[in-house]
């Protein structure tokens, strides 16, 4: 099986001295979907950044398609080739759209990566009209992305992602901020993605969404450590992991035996009702 990511200790700190990770280690390999679980200021999206090579390891080493990711690695132009091969194979969805969408049009916007690709204009084109299909967007083709719905944009900034084909996605908060139709759209396309192969990767603390779209949970302290990494039904089943993680907080009831969970999320006071057979 192809190894995807391997991060090895990595340790991170804003200017040298904000912890955001701490002695993280795990792998990735191809065709993985994984939850990065956490708290908020756990360091879910700083992780994502390193693996988008963004950021780079203040101690440890960070892999990606066995090459050693460092900043001297990204910054010479003898490896600008490794740089274009890395940015087509991985694509990033932020978790705030307005700092992702920067062109005048949706249909520019999701032509941007494929015109890097050395692709005519015309197979540009159809890519991003194939793309925006998918996606179901091609009615705001001409609109300007700022002026879009808050779902709207998330959907541009998927298909403008997409639209390079990377085999691994990483997601930041996907379905923050969304309505519940649109998270359900959202969720049914990764699952879709999933099952054609991508590696997919998703930062969340949504736990109604994390045993939907993956198998594997990796859970973040708000030490910055990784307290678990594992299966994902067993990590929801871990109540104490859970509130020890500040995933929920103290009002959990557990009506009979894995059969109704009353959840109280730690952020948003919503209920859960979770359904386990
Ligand atoms: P999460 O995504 O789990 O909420 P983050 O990765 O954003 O966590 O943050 C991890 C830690 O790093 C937090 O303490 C946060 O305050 C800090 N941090 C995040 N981004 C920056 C930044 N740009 N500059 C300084 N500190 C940051
Ligand atoms: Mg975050």
């Amino acid at each position: 099986m192809e190894r995807i990511f391997d991060v090895r200790d990595v340790s991170y700190a804003y200017m040298g001295k904000i912890n955001a990770l701490k002695d993280i280690s795990f792998k990735v390999n191809s065709g993985e979907q994984i939850s990065i679980m956490g708290a908020n200021g756990s360091g879910k999206s700083t992780l994502l950044t390193l693996l988008d090579g963004l950021v780079f390891p203040t101690s440890g080493e960070f892999y990606a398609f066995d090459s050693k990711i460092s900043e001297d690695v990204f910054d010479t132009i003898k490896d600008n080739e490794f740089r274009s091969y890395f940015r087509k194979k991985v694509g990033f969805v932020f978790q705030n759209s307005d700092v992702q969408l920067f062109s005048p049009t949706v249909f520019e916007e999701v032509a941007f990566g494929p015109l890097q690709l050395n692709m005519t204009s015309e197979e540009v084109k159809t890519r991003v009209m194939e793309v925006l299909e998918m996606i179901g967007i091609t009615k705001l083709k001409d609109r300007s992305p700022h002026t879009l719905s808050g779902g709207e944009k998330k959907k541009v900034c998927i298909a403008a992602v997409l639209a390079i084909n990377p085999d691994v996605l990483l997601l930041d908060e996907p379905t923050a901020g969304l309505d519940p139709r649109t998270q359900l759209w959202l969720i049914e396309l990764l699952q879709e993605l999933g099952r054609a192969g991508k590696t997919i990767i998703t930062a969340t603390h949504d736990l109604e969404t994390v045993a939907q779209i993956s198998k594997r949970a990796i859970v973040m302290g708000e030490d910055h450590r990784i307290v678990v990494d594992g299966n994902v039904e067993k990590v929801l089943d871990n109540l104490e992991l859970l509130l020890s993680t500040n995933l929920i907080h103290e009002h959990t009831h557990i009506h009979g035996k894995l059969v109704h969970k009353h959840m109280h999320a730690a952020n948003d006071e919503e209920h859960i009702h979770e359904q386990k057979n």
